[in-house]
């Protein structure tokens, strides 16, 4: 029972980067697995014995209103995301994206787009997955969501993707005015998609190109608090996106401020897919593949996305206590959200914590 779990889940997260499939697939196909390596860009400059500062607030500081969006829910077995997890030990957990208001100029950013219901739109590969290893459930989607706030799709400027995996990028298309922002190294996973690579888990027409910019690494010129590589959005301070190397190509997240005073929200994408990889509780999963050797893992990059996960868990040791850190699949932080009244679901706004 355990090795299927392994499979399934294996199939479902890890293999979309790393596995050109064929059907159907057996055990003994995962001893061939090559996991792909990005390269660590970034660990080398990382000095995790300093302790960094946030900014403080500027004269009049412009921030973000932050509301949680449902776009559907995923089965999570812990046993592939913490080290330690009993086989039985399953979540069903939230694929969260997020609207984001600025506070002066009214400004709308969505945040992931979670799952789209259609399936049949995702790439064959996808698809496939879905239908025999993970069946998908979405309730509301992006879309409805910001409908039943008394937002329209269309009306929402920017749309950015923390990456490309089919549970973040939703249905885009009824964002018919936005622009959407992709890290630059995601680029290729379109290019190169389906049907040009019969087996890709994204496909070419996954986003429309003509409204598409893949953030070059030269925007993500400045350091905050103990992020090497942010981009400053806006220019004021606001909003920063963050380079989040390790779990897939071009992942980002977003660093925001949620009040004129001081609070801040983190929303970490897939950065970790248990919060108790932020408080150091546990370690990132590796599953052993039947007697192979061969390790896989739901980060493209182990390595990578460790540092990442210590840099994001500093924000969480801050004795001020402002930074709100939100990972994608919190199914902890929605469940008691939920049993709660959900008033940080849109048109509510997660409350600042400063
Ligand atoms: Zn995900």
């Amino acid at each position: 029972m355990a090795l299927l779990h392994v499979l399934y889940w294996t199939l479902r997260y890890a293999l979309p980067n790393v596995f050109a499939a064929s059907t159907p697939l057996v055990v003994e196909d995962l001893a061939h697995i090559h996991i792909h390596d990005h390269a660590p860009k970034y660990s080398h400059d990382y000095d995790h014995t300093n302790i960094h500062d946030l900014p403080p607030p500027a004269f009049n500081q412009a921030y973000m209103s932050v509301s949680a969006l449902e776009a559907g829910l995923v089965d999570l077995p812990s046993l592939l995301t913490v080290s330690d997890a009993t086989p039985n030990e399953i979540h069903t957990v939230p694929s969260l994206a997020f609207l984001l208001t600025h506070s002066q100029s009214g400004k709308r950013i969505v945040f992931d787009l979670g799952l789209r219901r259609d399936t049949e739109a995702y790439a064959p590969y996808v698809q496939m997955m879905i239908d025999k290893w993970m069946p998908v459930t979405v309730p509301q989607n992006v879309e409805e969501s910001l409908r039943m706030g008394g937002l329209e799709a269309s009306e929402v400027e920017t749309v950015v993707l923390s990456h490309l995996h089919f549970d973040h990028i939703g249905d885009p298309s009824p964002f018919t005015n936005a622009t959407f922002l992709v890290g630059a190294d995601a680029k290729p996973q379109i290019t190169n998609g389906y049907p040009i690579n019969p087996t890709a888990s994204e496909t070419t027409t996954c986003l429309p190109l003509s409204r598409t910019n893949f953030l070059p690494h030269s925007l993500f010129d400045i350091s905050i608090g103990p992020f090497p590589h942010a981009y400053d959005f806006f220019g004021d301070g606001s909003l920063y996106i963050i380079d989040a190397p390790g779990h897939n190509a071009g992942h980002i997240n977003i660093l925001t401020r949620t009040s004129e005073t001081g609070g801040w929200i983190y929303l970490a994408g897939d950065s970790a897919h248990d919060v108790r990889l932020l408080t150091g509780e546990r370690e990132v999963a590796e599953v052993e593949q039947g007697g192979s050797g061969q390790k896989l893992c739901l980060h493209g990059d182990k390595k990578s996305a460790e540092t990442h996960i210590r840099r994001v868990g500093e924000l969480m040791k801050r004795k001020r206590n402002d930074v709100h850190v939100l990972i994608a699949h919190d199914w902890e932080w929605y469940e008691k959200e939920k049993k709660t009244g959900g008033k940080a679901f849109w048109p509510g706004v997660i409350p600042a914590m400063a």
